[in-house]
């Protein structure tokens, strides 16, 4: 069997995490048994369906690598891939429906039917349409159409267990007087959900069916469709609904949840994907968590999908893009990070290759903290940023700045440096060790204090490294100046007057 597979969605907002794992799902499945991953716009709902959406919707896929080999950009042997564009085919088959009276037109006003549905509701019995309509002679039904009247066509439900076979919730199945008759043509001529899914995964000649949890109501009208169409029913593999942390469906308010917003906050494509496949499913080789698409395409496994619900961890998020972005080349890396920077007016809309090659050291100084490509802004604040009077007030420097013999270590390493026209490694390195022998401190209660000296802060990166960093970038053309050392330590040096003489009891 050819395997054939569909990602469908509606274009009526924004991607989410669950569409995409879905679709990784679907595209993983059809990757590794060589079959066709069919992309289909299900836009009939036209109040809540707009253009935009689909543009954006396929620019998160194409971002996310999940290519498709049939759909409404590239075409394809089944085509049309647009719901609306495929209305004939809808109308066609419920009027072949209708004429062997497996489907009868409705008259019902949508109010009559609202206000069944109230009563239904309030005496606590599940809403279903009464079947008013379902006994008028078809001949009376057509004539009363041909004279115009409004109605929409409904599809008979039967008695008996309707039921399938599911990949991942196995047997599943209910009673088929409970479904109640559903309508499958509108009175605008458009089709809902069910009825329109059903022909396309027929006609498109879907072989399985992947997609969330939320769909097996859906299915058992499905199922009754395919039975009355005759056709044979696909494969359905149904993947259990995304929680967050605190157990409810996984929402705005659990931070982000379109897949934009995952770009933007600098999240990997290929870590998104990594973690969404890890929401359902696990690598056979435990620990072994970390995976390229060539490798999950290799080992996921649709038969081992888990039923229970997956819950959405940040943190978990956050390692998996972490141990990503240190595979990233340092070039790579660099133009990730710069639309971020420049949005801080940190460095120039075109960088010049000094510029860039200078970003490259920077990015290699503060690659080791990143959780996501945004978080450089962060990482870099203490290289682009130099403010002595604000940052020195911080507890944490304040607290670092009290140790015995630190505000000595500031001062030994002021007078040093002074000396010096270029501070590069070597150089500096020789004034470490100065400033160590004639005050006598090591470790800890030497660096604190020059880290103090050379940014303000009390953390960040390795000196060694901060160190041809601001010797360099005090030369490049940048929006943000790169303070020299020398100025650095002095700035330092002048506020910690001020502060000292204000200490009480000084
Ligand atoms: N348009 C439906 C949705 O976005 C597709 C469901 C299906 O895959 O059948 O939920």
């Amino acid at each position: 069997m050819t395997v054939r597979v569909r990602f469908a969605p509606s274009p009526t907002g924004h991607l989410h995490v669950g569409n995409l794992r879905t679709a990784l799902y679907n595209w993983l499945f059809a990757r590794q048994n060589q079959g066709t991953f069919v992309l289909r716009i299900e836009d009939t709902d036209l109040t809540r369906s707009h253009s935009r959406f689909e543009e954006e919707l396929m620019d998160d896929l194409r971002w996310c690598c999940l290519d498709w080999d049939e759909g409404v950009d590239v075409g394809g042997e089944y085509g049309p891939y647009r719901q609306t564009n495929r209305l004939n085919l809808y109308q066609a088959h419920s009027k072949q429906l209708v004429n062997e009276e497996k489907a009868y037109h409705c008259f019902c006003s949508v109010e009559a039917i609202e206000q069944e549905r109230q009563v239904q509701l309030a005496t606590g019995q599940p809403p279903r349409y009464s079947g008013k309509c379902r006994d008028i002679p078809p001949q009376k039904a057509s004539q009363r159409v041909k004279d115009g009247a409004t109605a929409v066509v409904r599809m008979r439900s039967r008695q008996g267990i309707v039921a399938f076979q599911d990949i991942v919730f196995g047997s599943l199945e209910m009673e088929g007087s409970e479904i109640g008759d559903f309508v499958i043509l509108r009175s605008n001529g458009t089709a809902p959900y069910n009825f329109a899914c059903v022909l396309d995964d027929v006609l498109m000649k879907i072989t399985h069916v992947i997609r969330g949890e939320g769909h097996i109501s859906n299915t058992y009208r499905q199922v009754l469709l395919y039975e009355a169409l005759g056709f044979q029913l696909p494969h359905f593999a149904h993947l259990s609904t995304i929680l967050g942390k605190d157990g409810t469906k996984l929402s705005k308010r659990h931070g982000a949840t379109s897949i934009d917003e995952f770009r933007q906050h600098g999240f990997l494509p290929g870590a998104l994907l990594n973690y969404l496949a890890l929401l359902g499913w696990a690598p056979r080789q435990e620990g072994h968590e970390i995976l390229t698409h060539e490798q999950l395409t290799a080992e996921f496994d649709l038969s081992r999908v888990n039923r229970s619900p997956a819950t959405f961890d940040w943190d978990k998020l956050n390692w998996v893009n972490r141990s990503h972005l240190k595979k990233v080349s340092p070039p790579l890396l660099t133009e990730l990070a710069i639309p971020y920077l420049q949005d801080c007016g940190w460095i120039p809309l075109e960088p010049s290759p000094e510029i860039k090659e200078w970003l490259e050291d920077v990015i290699q100084a503060v690659f080791k903290y990143l959780d996501t490509v945004k978080d450089v802004v962060q990482e870099t604040d203490l290289i682009f940023r130099f403010d002595p009077e604000k940052d020195l007030s911080d507890p944490a420097v304040q607290e670092a700045l009290s140790k015995k013999g630190a505000v000595e270590v500031i001062r030994e390493f002021h007078d040093r440096v002074q000396g010096h026209q270029i501070l590069d490694l070597e150089t500096y390195q020789g004034v470490v060790s100065e400033v160590k022998e004639r005050t006598g401190q090591k470790g800890k209660n030497l660096f604190h204090p020059i880290r103090v000296a050379l940014t303000a802060r009390s953390s960040g990166p390795e000196l060694n490294k901060l160190i041809p960093i601001f010797e360099k970038g005090q030369h490049l053309n940048l929006p943000a100046r790169i303070t020299p050392v020398k100025d650095r330590v002095q700035a330092v040096l002048d506020h910690l007057h001020d502060y000292l003489r204000n200490q009480p009891g000084d």
